[in-house]
């Protein structure tokens, strides 16, 4: 793959930017002697968006560039200034990229059918002391840091967008047959392997009638065990809707059309049972050059035994290319959208050690408890969410926090101030 460059598979590491802090600052004024609190709050991180560039189609920016961090927010100021919310780290991608998930090999995002994606939301910036002021602590010294931005290590992986995909041997014409049938200028040679990357086309057919035609670089025998490259670029045919099988009958080669049929289903069966019983059309192609029609035959019998439609082509001479793309309309109008992946992630609450001691401080019945584990906590809790909640009260109690409260004397109907949660204690 790395021949030309094409790169269709890339690891990187993604990081929103923490939120900036809170504010400890104190209103001041020329003849006011003790101005209140209006340390503003801290501004948001950064989120990190995905976004489908139409232009771009191949993965190969994410080569040498692998960790992506997005800006973090500015912290509050004095005047109840908040801070700056840190910017939005865009990272585009082709359409088509699936984003996977690296440890777990989830699907966090199908990057087909959504042109953005927030892939790491930024954290929330603290509370400056403004909001720490009550009528009997006039004068709060505290203010919260920020919540750390989310990290993530995912796998993008880009599986084209086509309709229809084309499968064979390599020389066996593929490359000549798009070239013939879409505007598509994919490289053309007498030898095996000469296509490295797939090439997209868009079969014009009439006013309403087209689809676009993909074609991918030759599949060998033993592919599948990881032989040569071929097993790798099945994934951009993978979203196909139909396939088009390109056999070489005309003996050219010294090959056996039927045998090389079969060796390549075995490879897609190989690669996934399911693509091999993706709906097929068969084209025994250059039928200018076949001495006789002997290879043409006896693959026709084979594979209508099989109860798939099979065609004559001569894709070089342009014969029966026309008819074999009107069939491919034909049998598109029936059959399912291109695939659209559903993400399958299921959002995990990190691994966060609880061992380390909170910082306590109290004041006036209220209690307040900053830490680092805590800020990492709370950043991955959803308080929307039943699940995440339960997961939120399940660390603190682990982590023997309610029962240091209780040694140092909280009673019940203290409140408990945890960055900007604050809710009132009962045993
Ligand atoms: P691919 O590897 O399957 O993409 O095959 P190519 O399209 O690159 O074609 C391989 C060779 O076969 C090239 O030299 C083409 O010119 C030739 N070829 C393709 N189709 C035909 C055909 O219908 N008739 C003849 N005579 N040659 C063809
Ligand atoms: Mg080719």
């Amino acid at each position: 793959m790395a021949a030309n460059g094409f790169i269709d598979k890339a690891r990187i590491t993604v990081r929103a930017g923490d939120g900036g802090g809170g504010a400890v600052a104190f209103h001041r004024e020329k003849y006011v002697a003790a101005g209140g609190p209006d340390g503003g709050d801290g501004g948001r991180g950064g989120d990190i968006v995905l976004k489908v560039d139409e232009h771009m189609s191949t993965l190969m920016d994410f080569r040498y560039k692998r960790k992506y961090v997005a800006q973090n927010g500015f912290p509050g100021q004095g005047k109840r200034c908040s801070g700056k919310d840190g910017e939005t780290l865009t990272i585009r991608v082709p359409r088509g990229t699936l984003v996977r998930d690296t440890e777990t090999g989830e699907i966090i995002c199908d990057m087909a059918g959504q042109d953005t994606f927030v892939l790491c939301k930024g954290g929330r910036g603290g509370w400056g002391n403004q909001h720490f002021a009550t009528p009997t602590r006039q004068v709060p010294h505290f203010a919260k840091a920020g919540l750390p931005g989310q990290v993530r290590d995912v796998v993008l992986e880009l599986k084209l967008l086509a309709d229809v995909g084309l499968v064979g041997f390599p020389n066996v014409g593929k490359s000549t047959l798009l070239s013939v049938v879409t505007r598509a200028n994919p490289k053309i040679a007498n030898y095996h392997f000469t296509t490295l990357s797939p090439n997209l086309g868009v079969v014009a057919l009439e006013e309403g009638t087209s689809f676009v035609l993909a074609d991918i670089p030759g599949i060998i025998e033993g592919a599948s065990e990881g032989a040569g490259l071929g097993h790798d670029f099945l994934r951009h045919i993978d979203r196909c809707r139909l396939l088009i099988h390109i056999v070489d009958v005309s003996g050219s080669e010294g090959r056996d059309p039927v045998e090389d049929f079969e060796a390549i289903n075995a490879e897609l069966r190989q690669y996934s049972p399911e693509l091999a019983d993706r709906p097929m059309i068969v084209a025994g192609n250059k039928v200018d050059i076949a001495e006789n029609r002997e290879g043409l035959e006896t693959l026709k019998a084979h594979v209508e035994k099989l109860g798939l439609p099979f065609f004559e082509l001569s894709a070089a001479a342009h014969q029966g290319t026309t008819e074999l793309m009107w069939e491919a309309a034909r049998r598109l109008q029936d059959l399912p959208p291109i695939t659209v992946y559903e993400s399958t992630y299921v959002e995990r609450p990190p691994e966060i050690d609880t061992s380390e001691d909170l910082e306590i401080e109290v004041e006036d019945g209220e209690w307040f408890v900053d830490g680092p584990w805590l800020r990492q906590l709370m950043a991955n809790v959803n308080f929307s969410d039943f699940e995440s909640r339960s997961w939120f009260e399940r660390k603190l109690r682990e982590s023997g926090l309610y029962q240091r409260l209780e040694d140092m004397g909280i009673q019940d109907g203290d409140t408990i101030c945890l960055y900007n949660l604050e809710f009132e204690y009962q045993k």
